[in-house]
């Protein structure tokens, strides 16, 4: 099955000023290469300053690749002029972090929503007007006319999030970026806003990007996970496997430092990760997570470790892993889905 969107050692490379007249080259996103079927949803997991996000602007292409490929539906958009790119951003979508600055505070909610209709020419304003209460009443704003003639402000955090939901889903796209798109609404909204992207997946068959800080949702929420450290995948596979057999020292630590509640029903961290990510204007040699990992042994901190299977379709840069023993494991044809 060709994937949807597939990412081919893509890489961005920043220059970061550095003193009064310098700069120095920042890999923000380093050979990533990464793929996405069809009504599939892929969580991408790290902490700030991981990558996750750059890697989400370049599936949307709102950035270009300094190296490698983008391609979607068979189609390399990487350096597509801007009439490939119109029909390309009909069909992918994004959501973004903040509800509250995402929304434009004077446009109504009805002209939110319809604005991507307008934009790729759908429809005259009747048509356009039912198609957006539609897409109201599949996001629970109910009723629809009542919500269409409101302005952002006037709307829980959450009912703001509905809104930004139903302006990416108003041109029924294949793909969504969702960058942390419950991140800023609170608790009790959280749930049911991943509930209700799972039943717009079930309903249109809608692929999902889903970038996250958030191990326990991604594992609630996707089929297929991927684990970023300063700009690199290290490690990769089914959720369940990955999260039920993590083997990146990593991916361990984001687990450990899941919050799980105590006998009086309160949430407490079990454990953090030591120290600080590194700078990516300066990262580590060899295996960029070392000065961290409770594991490094001798030459960790010269060789660089890649990303191979060692698991049925589950890949990790450690050199805990050896690789003469994880080639040996790796199938004939690199695998797909999920
Ligand atoms: Fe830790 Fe070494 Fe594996 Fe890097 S390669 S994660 S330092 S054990």
């Amino acid at each position: 099955m060709t994937a949807l969107l597939s990412l081919d050692k893509a890489s961005i490379v920043f220059r970061a000023r550095k003193g009064l007249l310098g700069s120095v080259p920042v890999r923000a996103l380093d050979d990533v290469s990464l793929s996405l079927d069809a009504g599939e949803t892929v969580a991408v997991v790290g902490e700030s300053g991981s990558g996750k996000t750059t890697l989400g602007r370049v599936c949307l292409r709102l950035l270009k690749p300094t190296s490698g490929t983008v391609v979607f539906d068979g189609e390399d958009i990487t350096r597509a002029k801007e009439k490939t790119l119109k029909r390309f951003r009909h069909r992918v979508q994004g959501i973004f972090q903040d509800p509250f600055s995402s929304l434009d505070p004077f446009m109504t909610v009805g002209q939110i929503v319809e604005e991507p209709l307008v934009i790729h020419g759908e429809g005259d304003a009747d048509t356009r007007t039912m198609t957006v209460h539609r897409a109201l009443e599949e996001v629970k704003l109910t009723p629809p006319g009542e919500l269409a003639v409101k302005f952002p402000h006037m709307l829980s955090g959450g009912q703001r999030q509905r809104v930004a939901i139903a302006r990416a889903l108003v041109l029924q796209p294949e793909l969504v970026v969702a960058d942390e798109p419950v991140s800023m609404v609170d608790a009790s909204s959280r749930a049911e806003i991943l509930h209700l992207l799972n039943e717009l997946q079930e309903r249109h068959g809608t692929a999902y990007l889903y970038i996250t800080h958030d191990i326990a949702t991604a594992y609630h929420f996707s089929h297929r996970i991927a684990v970023m450290y300063l700009g690199r995948i290290v490690e990769t596979g089914p959720t369940r496997e990955v999260i039920s057999n993590p083997l990146h020292p990593y991916t361990q630590a984001l687990l450990k430092a899941v919050p799980e509640p105590d006998p009086d029903n309160r949430f407490r961290r079990r454990a953090s990760i030591t120290g600080e990510p590194p700078s990516p204007t300066k990262p580590p040699s060899g295996c960029h997570f070392h000065p961290r990992c409770p594991y490094a042994f001798e030459g960790c901190s010269t060789d660089d470790p890649r990303l191979l299977e060692v698991r049925s379709n589950h890949q990790v840069a450690c050199r805990l892993w050896p690789e003469a023993d994880a080639q040996a494991r790796l199938p004939e044809r690199p695998p797909t889905g999920r």
